[in-house]
């Protein structure tokens, strides 16, 4: 109770402190929401499906509404199809440029499992339906209209901009990234340089019918392929070997289901579990939340009992390994001469993919079982969460909602934030619509949607976060 006392006193704090918009920049919402929607259905309606993408149709889109209302921008075709768009509202250039990013291409839809077009747009209840419209077209809509705000309602107000506002609308996310912010870093760099960035990748999330807290990804897990091959002697079915390399390496593999990657908390889940734990609405996951927080090494590995039963929770507290191809065998009756498993290794940032291969080695001790890391992810230093960026987050949260409480956050999945983490920027990444969890599966999934409540809460915490950090 006393925790959650301070944790109410810190939010009342924080609120007393940050200064209010000033009238010039508090927008007209009712309008604001429905040129929101009006974004977003438009753009859920060009098919994005990536492969092929094709999200120059959407780029065109975003170039001649920003140039309509007067906004600089910079559209490219990086292959034929595929675009980019860049658009900037200056600032005085007192502080350096702040960005707000957002992919086009959507992932593809198993029609038959939709009960209402996913390319149509449509508006049934409280929702607004549609492929992308919560990955990541719904951000792409907070993104622009904070953009039509800011120069309706500060600039052409005779406002100022502490910072240049950067958009930056891309493609093929959802694949490579070869033709997205891999391509703009690469030939446009100085028009996207910025000192933070606002990507997705975060979670508003509504635990019991109520908005509980804003996760900001700072940091991320760092992605590698290792295979494992066993190899033996070959020949006919008809003579069982003892050496047999399939039978090797599920001896291999038996070992590896059984061994777990130590613990390790890093500052951002310390400041994750410790935060939450002040307002999580399960008791023993409370006390396992504050025990991993803490630098006591036997409570934290208490907690980490208790969380590990949560397969997310225990994702973020250790190095992942995860079994995820098998590769043996031509015939029935032919005992093949190898046989090879591909793990999927996920690093906590700071962890070396080497380190977690060389104890795996150790574990299987077989010297004709052989480890081989053949794709290394990029581990990038994690984002500042006492950095402006991530206080004017919490400022605007707290201002749409005083009961919401701010946490930095450790994603499990890669983004490209990784990409601009490792090229000098502070990305935060934010999903700004409150979700509840089955609305939060639907991405990627059938009927995916979002709450028409989210998408205005999300775009005044998107329009709010940026006017605070451009003030
Ligand atoms: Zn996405």
């Amino acid at each position: 109770m006393l925790t959650r006392n301070l944790a109410a006193l810190t939010i009342l704090m924080t609120l007393a402190s940050a200064p209010s918009p000033t009238a010039a920049q508090e927008p007209d919402w009712s309008s604001a929401r429905q040129e929101t929607v009006g974004h977003l259905q438009a753009m859920i309606r060009m098919n994005t499906v990536n492969p092929p993408g094709n999200e120059l149709q959407v780029a065109h889109y975003l170039d001649s509404t920003l140039k309509a209302a007067g906004i600089e921008t910079h559209l490219f075709e990086p292959t034929p199809g595929r675009g980019a768009l860049v658009a900037r509202i200056k600032g005085n250039g007192s502080k350096l440029p702040v960005m707000i990013m957002g992919h086009m291409d959507v992932v593809g839809v198993e029609r038959g499992h939709w009960s209402v077009d996913p390319f149509a747009a449509e508006i049934k209840g409280d929702y607004l339906y549609g492929r992308g419209a919560i990955d990541d077209k719904g951000m792409l809509a907070a993104n622009l209209e904070t953009m039509l705000l800011l120069k309706r309602h500060v600039v052409d107000r005779g406002g100022t901009l502490s910072r240049d506002v950067i958009f930056v609308a891309n493609s093929d996310e959802e694949q490579s990234g070869e033709w997205g912010m891999g391509w703009l870093i690469a030939n446009h760099p100085e028009l996207i340089k910025a000192e933070f960035a606002l990507n997705e990748g975060g979670r508003v999330r509504i635990v019991g019918g109520k908005r509980l807290y804003v996760a900001v990804q700072n940091t991320e897990k760092v992605p590698h392929t290792v295979t494992v091959t066993a190899h033996g002697p070959g020949g006919h079915a008809s003579i069982p070997l003892a050496g047999n390399a399939i039978l090797r390496l599920g001896r291999a593999l038996a070992k590896i289901s059984e061994y777990r990657e130590p613990v390790q908390v890093n500052p951002t889940t310390r400041e994750f579990f410790s935060r939450l734990a002040a307002v999580w609405p399960n008791r023993d996951e409370r006390m396992a939340m504050a025990d991993v927080a803490s630098l006591d090494a036997r409570r934290q590995q208490r907690g980490a009992r208790v969380l590990g039963r949560t397969a997310v929770f225990d994702a973020v507290l250790r190095n992942g390994i995860s079994a995820t191809i098998l590769q043996s065998g031509i015939r029935s009756n032919v005992i093949p001469t190898d046989a090879t498993a591909t793990l999927n290794i996920r690093t906590l940032p700071g962890q070396s993919i080497d380190g977690v291969v060389k104890r795996l080695e150790r574990l299987v001790s077989d010297s004709l079982v052989e480890f081989k890391i053949t794709s290394r992810g990029t581990d990038a230093p994690a984002s500042d969460f006492g950095s402006p960026m991530f206080a004017a987050i919490r400022e605007s949260a707290s201002a749409l909602d005083p009961s919401l409480t701010t946490v930095p956050y450790l994603s499990t999945g890669a983004t490209d934030s990784a990409r601009l983490r490792a090229w000098g920027m502070q990305a935060f990444g934010l999903l700004p619509f409150p979700l509840n969890q089955d609305d939060e599966e639907r991405m990627h999934g059938n009927d995916e949607r979002i709450p028409l409540a989210s998408l205005e809460f999300g775009t005044k915490l998107v329009y709010g976060a940026v006017a605070r950090v451009a003030r």
